[in-house]
């Protein structure tokens, strides 16, 4: 036997396992696929980093007609993290009950919020969450955040001012960064225009690798091995357990074995990875018993929205600090009642993005609208749609198949919030929603649940029918809600841990 617990992927899932069994005693191998990403000054560059696409991975997946495209997400250890924006917001206490919309209703989670709250407690306190209490309209009973709210710049300040004086209630957006604010000359993070979708050249953002993987490695049964791409996991006779998995090494392929296996590789690849694990047990897929694996996809309606006033420069640095909860659980209009989603700050774009994004635009048009513009990420609930789904070519490629749902939902919350920016003075409002590339939001392919029938996953995010098979990366959510998904990927680990801790480590 390898090892113990052996844990496929090392983001936001894995590397939070991995800390939470720091001291069990329990041997833990973690095998990652990516390497470290490199610490370079490209790390900072739009062009490399938007354009050229360096840390995404330049593997193509299919879409449901066979058009190829390249997904936004890269390969790496901390996983999506070390490009993440590090807004980590807490599911509200209704996001865990079902919701009605016009295209349907969103399934209930077998937990409530009550249950996860003490671990998005200990999940804030790793990964250096900084808010403020009292303020998010719709916000699940909670403590302190362990760190102040990062402070607005004045035009998002005022901007703040001005929707409060709208009646609206915008908080300081939740986020995870090495920021200390009292001594801003040996502060990690240093509020710089290169943090929401960069990695971050000061290791400064709360990212899995900073905040998980590197307090897990300080134990000695902790051991992380890079370039490791798993490619099946083999159960013994009868299927019920694991009894190794086949990978790809930097030496050749190799098999492990251990006494559980956790798959973390992001919802997507942790889908891929059973349908590709078929043998005679499990025909159609590892725990696949139900034709559920890699189905029930979901990555959130999303869209950028730039507001500008030609009359107003916005010289904010460090924009992605203000957050809008207001239309989150209902509009508040009678002919159109529904929940339209969460309003957040995008990092600012600069002259540099936006040439990197819109590179046949003239460069005094580029500079003037990153001058003037403030900008805005408006996120809708997309519900789960069996049909929306990962499978396997025949190739072993990866086809996601997503037909976008919810949409008179997301126009809406479009709609809104055009209005108030062009209330708040801003006449030219553009908008644009994220294609089938936009995978960051990945989640739901492996359902958690109690029933075997309409879940691939039990409420420990044991899969059914495989003794020593769990999952803890962003597949087990049966929905997504409409705040972004890291950190309750973060406490469920934690929360599936103290469960691996008391099955095993004794
Ligand atoms: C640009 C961008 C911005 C984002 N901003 C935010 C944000 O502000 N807030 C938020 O909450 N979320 C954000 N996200 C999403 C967030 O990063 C993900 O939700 C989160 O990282 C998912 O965690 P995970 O554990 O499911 O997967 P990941 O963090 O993706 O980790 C999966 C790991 O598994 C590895 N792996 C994959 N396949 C294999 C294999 N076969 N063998 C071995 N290893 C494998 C991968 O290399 C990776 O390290 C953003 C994502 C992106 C890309």
């Amino acid at each position: 036997m390898d090892t113990d617990l052996l844990i496929i992927g090392s983001g936001a899932g894995g590397a939070t396992l991995a800390r939470a069994l720091v001291g069990s005693g329990l041997r833990i191998l973690i095998l990652e696929r990516g390497d470290y990403l490199p610490r370079e000054k490209a790390n900072w560059e739009p062009e490399a980093v938007l354009h050229e696409h360096r840390y995404h991975t330049p593997e193509t997946w299919r879409d449901a007609d066979g058009q190829a495209f390249h997904p936004v997400t890269g390969y790496h250890v901390g996983g999506n993290t070390k490009l993440y924006g590090a807004a980590i917001l807490r599911r509200r206490e209704s996001d865990f009950v079902p919701r009605a919309y016009p295209d349907g209703s969103t399934p209930a989670w077998p937990l409530d919020y009550a249950a996860l709250r003490p671990y998005y407690d200990q999940a804030e306190a790793w990964y250096h969450c900084h808010g403020v209490r009292g303020l998010d309209p719709c916000e699940p009973p909670r403590g302190d955040y362990p760190y102040p709210p990062m402070a607005h710049e004045p035009v998002i300040q005022a901007f703040a001012d001005a929707l409060i004086a709208q009646g609206l209630r915008p908080f300081p957006l939740p986020l995870a960064i090495l920021r200390d604010a009292a001594n801003p000359n040996t502060s990690p993070c240093i509020r710089c225009d290169t943090c929401d979708g960069f990695p971050c050249l000061l290791h400064a953002k709360g990212d899995a690798e900073v905040c998980a993987l590197r307090p897990a490695l300080a134990d000695p049964n902790i051991t992380l091995l890079t370039g490791v791409r798993v490619q099946r996991l083999l159960t013994g006779a009868g299927g019920t357990r694991v009894e190794s998995v086949e990978a790809d090494t930097p030496d050749g392929p190799r098999k492990f074995s251990a006494r559980v296996v956790v798959v973390a590789a992001g919802a997507v690849n942790s889908a891929a990875l059973l349908l590709a694990s078929k043998q005679a047990a499990w025909p159609n897929g590892l725990a696949n018993a139900n034709d559920l694996v890699g189905r029930h996809y979901m990555c959130h309606r999303n869209s950028v929205c730039v507001a500008l006033d030609p009359r107003r420069a916005n010289p904010t640095v460090f924009q992605k600090t203000l957050a809008i909860n207001d239309f989150y659980e209902a509009s508040g209009e009678a002919d159109f009642p529904w929940a339209l989603g969460h309003i957040q700050n995008l990092g600012k774009i600069t002259p540099a993005v936006l040439a990197a994004q819109r590179e046949h635009w003239p460069g005094f048009f580029t500079a003037a609208v990153a001058h003037h513009s403030v900008d805005w990420w408006l996120t809708t609930e997309d519900l789960p749609d069996a049909n929306n789904r990962v499978t396997l070519d025949a190739d072993g490629g990866i086809r996601l198949s997503y037909t976008p749902n919810n949409i008179a939902v997301h126009e809406h919350l479009l709609a809104r919030w055009k209005t108030l920016l062009h209330t708040l003075g801003y006449p030219v409002v553009q908008t644009q929603t994220m294609g089938i590339e936009a995978v960051a939001h990945q989640v739901g392919t492996l359902r958690f649940g109690h029933d075997p029938a309409t879940s691939v996953l039990d409420v420990n995010c044991r899969a059914h029918g495989v003794d020593n098979l769990y999952a803890v990366d962003a597949s087990f959510m049966p929905s997504i809600a409409a705040v972004n998904p890291s950190l309750t990927i973060m406490a469920n680990a934690l929360r599936v841990a103290e469960h691996l801790r008391a099955r095993f480590a004794a």
